[in-house]
């Protein structure tokens, strides 16, 4: 065995990894991340949910990002075949804060793992994880450098936040098929974009292709007139578009009209980028000497831009555990950490594939609901999908499915203008909170 010089070695320094990086640091834990890439790094997932806020609080994080001046963010606004509907955090159910930001993740990243450096961080950028030995006490990675060189490091405690690189899923033979359908995502970045001042900076716009439900679309302004775009859906059905990504990106945005009123002249900053296969699970979050965390864990799907923010509690929840266990405590990682995590994951599953089914588009897009089940549905899309106290995280499914059917009865009965006081809106409205008190 090596000799032990680190307590904790973090693999990959995107959100999960520089926010645990910080909290250990910060309690006198001798940490070193390892990166495989040179910060700043271009990274998709841009548009933040407050959820995400108090866990960078709790990571010594936030005051760097406040004073980054990234375009605040109050919400969703969404748009299908010319309807247009919004909604603001602010107004959300569960306590907490109610805005956040749209970043660029390449600058987001790099104060973020800045920040793990201030607090005691160690950080080696250009350095790739390639094999692992999963230990009790002293797990083993190796890992190569750009020049070659080949080391084999040893800690007390490894936390993999590899993301999409899944260094521990491969290695450890932890992967399982996603519960999700294949998709795939064309983006790009744009200068004098949105081109007019209707749409709202403060929103991310969630576009609905006006053929094909399926297919959704994503405009996230940044500071500065720049923003992100992007369209999600299931491949074949996108490669149906164009020849190139670049042609299937510009053909979908042709055919959406707020898009391509709001990009018209806008002017890209980076070729059109294609992603697949982003959805992942595995089969547990833990073993002997280590942890998954973010995206090396499980990751659904971009629609309620649910990533960073699963990312960062997860993060929020491992390093206390791992803190403790150094400390000489046994961790039960089963109930302290994975089931935790996973209910928030399955909050916003139920949500995700209310989207791809229609349920949630029809909630949506018709239910002018009393306001106490919009702040429910609010608080989930500004990422609070672990307060059970909401029963839309503790029966989302089972909600999801009533006021849906009860929107889709009324747009069709009476069309979404009568929807708001109605008998079976009130009465669910009045049902979740007696199942709350
Ligand atoms: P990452 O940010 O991926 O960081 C992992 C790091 O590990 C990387 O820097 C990588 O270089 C490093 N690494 C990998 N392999 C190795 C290795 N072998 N050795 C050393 N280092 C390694 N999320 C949102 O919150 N909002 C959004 O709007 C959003 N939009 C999205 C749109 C799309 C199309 C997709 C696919 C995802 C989107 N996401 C969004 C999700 C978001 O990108 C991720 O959830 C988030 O980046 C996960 O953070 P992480 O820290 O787990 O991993």
């Amino acid at each position: 065995m090596g000799e032990v010089d680190h307590d904790v070695i973090v693999i990959g320094a995107g959100p999960a990894g520089a926010a645990a990086a910080a909290r250990l640091a910060a309690c006198g834990r001798r940490v070193l991340v390892v990166e495989r890439s040179h910060f700043p790094r271009f990274s998709i997932g841009e548009s933040l949910l407050p959820q995400c806020m108090s866990h960078l609080e709790e990571a010594g994080l936030l005051e760097s990002v406040l004073a980054a001046d990234y375009q605040p963010k109050n919400g969703a606004a969404f748009t299908r075949n010319g309807l247009e509907t919004a909604i603001d955090f602010r107004e959300k159910f569960t306590p907490g804060w109610g805005t956040t930001f749209q970043v660029e993740r390449a600058d987001f990243d790099h104060r973020l793992i800045d920040g793990a450096r201030d607090q005691g961080a160690e950080i080696e950028f250009g350095v790739t994880v390639t094999a692992f030995r999963a230990d009790d006490d002293h797990p083993q990675v190796d890992v190569v450098d750009e020049s070659g060189n080949a080391r084999t490091l040893t800690a007390r405690f490894v936390l993999d936040a590899s993301g999409y690189g899944r260094v521990l899923a491969r290695l450890e033979h932890l992967e399982r098929d996603a519960r999700q359908d294949p998709r795939t995502a064309l983006f790009t970045h744009l200068e004098a974009c949105p081109v007019d001042s209707s749409h709202d900076r403060e929103k991310i716009l969630i576009g609905v292709h006006p053929d094909d439900a399926g297919i959704w679309y994503w405009l996230i302004p940044f500071r500065h007139q720049r923003a992100s775009v992007g369209v999600v859906g299931e491949t074949e059905r996108l490669e149906a578009h164009g020849a190139t990504p670049a042609a299937r990106w510009q053909a979908l945005i042709d055919a959406e009209p707020r898009f391509r009123q709001l990009l018209e002249g806008a002017r890209p900053t980076r070729p059109v980028e294609e992603l697949s296969g982003y959805s992942a699970d595995v089969t547990r979050l833990h073993g002997p000497g280590y942890v998954l965390l973010g995206n090396a864990g499980e990751f659904l799907d971009p629609v309620f831009s649910s990533g960073v923010t699963i990312a960062l509690r997860s993060a929020s929840l491992a390093a206390p555990l791992v803190d403790r266990q150094l400390g000489g405590d046994t961790v039960d990682w089963d109930a302290e950490f994975e089931q935790p995590l996973r209910e928030g994951i399955e909050t916003f599953r139920a949500f995700v594939d209310a989207w791809y089914d229609g349920r949630l588009q029809t909630i949506i897009f018709h239910a002018d609901a009393p306001s106490d089940i919009k702040s429910r549905i609010s608080a989930i899309l500004a990422g609070y999908a672990w307060d059970r106290s909401n029963p839309f995280v503790s029966a989302s499914r089972r909600h999801l499915d009533t006021l849906a059917a009860i929107c889709k009865r009324q747009a069709v009965s009476d069309g979404p203008a009568d929807i708001a006081n109605t008998d079976s809106l009130q009465s669910m409205s009045d049902s979740s909170t007696e199942a709350r008190s």
